[in-house]
């Protein structure tokens, strides 16, 4: 008993503090932004290897960040661009988020001081080629790779410690080649897509880049954001999209390259999915075809009465309103006359079960009245004939009368009719 209560007590315990961190999350990202209460902060850094997942973004590729709901990772491209650049890095540090950006090698020659400024304030630096080309989907191997190499070399320059450059790399437009795709992996550098844009290279107003940005994330729930720290209406939209990203419950992951001393972050594959299958996605629980039952039936039973019956507990999801309605109008339908069964004396009886279809009913009809029926298979039969036997077979109506001189009330209308 002893025992069992001090297993007790330390679970509360455990559940007591794991429920005061959790609480105190956001708070405790305010409090790691000095001078700024109310900052959306950084929640956590995400470690990853280029090798085990060398292309991310669903714009264009199957695998993305493994993100959970409501992460998102803020990127920015074409810089550094002192003018702007300088504003987001403000902005950024005024909420300490960590962003990651992709350098085009001119920028960072003619601006070394842009990208000495990214590393200093703990932001993650890729390249996105020398002078960012919009031709990387047909150009030449060799050109793609001296575009390459220029972002690499120039921004590794820029840096103090070039060892801080990330194997990041985002092809300028997303233009995509397998080629370029292929060479960039055999060196070990992850391919970033992005999985929305925000528009922001566009001729749009600030509004409407934030506008975009918000939607298309809440349609994605999660995701990495791509921005361009060279323009105005960016610089003039990002309070605004962070501001959101705060109210609506979003949190910020900065996303670094594994290193020797910093392994990756452990995830499981699935994860890697922007939407990995689960327990409540249907198609993950369907069996193979040939592991179904019916699948090795001849034949499926015919519904019964009782699968209509409105009564029934199933019958609110299988049948919609317009069946019912119809079902009440058929309870209503008058009840035909005893006289319309009534069967001459001696007349051939053709028994139809109403399953038969009509070319099934004219056969038997038929076979019935056939000199030889009483042979056939069909003759063991008690053959009777009704009204609807006699309307599935009007072009043997003559047959018909041979066989049955004395008319019922249907072969007379049959007679008429030929
Ligand atoms: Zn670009």
């Amino acid at each position: 008993m002893i025992g069992s209560s001090v297993v007790v007590r330390t679970r509360s315990w455990a559940v007591l503090l794991l429920g005061l961190l959790t609480a105190a999350s956001p708070a405790a990202f305010a409090a790691d932004c000095p001078g700024h209460p109310d900052a959306l902060g950084t929640s956590r850094t995400l470690v990853v290897d280029p090798r085990e997942h060398p292309r991310i973004g669903t714009m264009q590729y199957r695998e993305t960040l493994p993100l959970k709901d409501h992460e998102v990772v803020l990127t920015f491209d074409d810089g550094p661009l002192p003018k702007y650049s300088n504003q987001v890095l403000q902005i950024l540090a005024n909420e300490c988020i960590k962003a990651t950006f992709f350098i085009i090698g001119e920028q960072a020659k003619a601006n070394p001081e842009g990208v000495r400024k990214l590393v200093a304030a703990g932001h993650t630096v890729g390249t996105h080629s020398m002078n960012h080309p919009l031709t990387f989907d047909r150009m030449p191997l060799d050109k793609a790779e001296a575009q390459i190499n220029g972002g690499i070399e120039w921004t590794s320059a820029a840096m103090t410690d070039p060892s801080k450059l990330a194997p990041f790399f985002r092809i300028p437009g997303l233009m995509r080649a397998d080629g370029v795709e292929n060479l960039l992996i055999s060196r070990g550098i992850q391919v970033w897509s992005a999985d929305f844009p925000a528009d922001d290279w566009r001729h749009v107003s600030p509004d409407r880049v934030y506008q975009l940005a918000i939607q298309r994330l809440e349609a994605k729930g999660k995701g990495i954001l791509l921005l361009h720290d060279i323009q105005a209406r960016t610089v003039a939209a990002l309070p605004k999209i962070i501001r959101d990203l705060k109210a609506r419950g979003y949190r910020i992951v900065h996303v670094v390259p594994a290193t020797a001393d910093r392994p990756a972050t452990p995830t499981a594959a699935v994860e890697w999915l922007l939407h990995p299958p689960t327990e409540t996605t249907p198609i993950a629980r369907w069996p193979a075809a040939p592991n179904f039952v019916f699948a090795q039936t001849a034949t499926l039973p015919a519904p019964g009465l009782a699968d209509l019956n409105a009564q029934t507990a199933h019958q609110p999801l299988v049948l919609p309103r317009r069946t019912m309605a119809l079902a009440d109008v058929a309870a209503t339908l008058p009840a035909p006359g005893r006289d319309l069964f009534a069967i001459p004396e001696g007349s051939v009886e053709v028994l139809l079960s109403t399953t038969l279809s009509r070319r099934a009913a004219t056969r038997l009809a038929m076979a019935a009245e056939a000199p030889h029926a009483g042979k056939g298979k069909a003759g063991r039969i008690q053959v009777r004939r009704t009204a609807h036997a006699a309307h599935a077979m009007p072009k043997h109506a003559a047959q018909a009368k041979i066989a049955a001189p004395r008319p019922t009330r249907v072969a007379t209308s049959v007679k008429k009719r030929a």
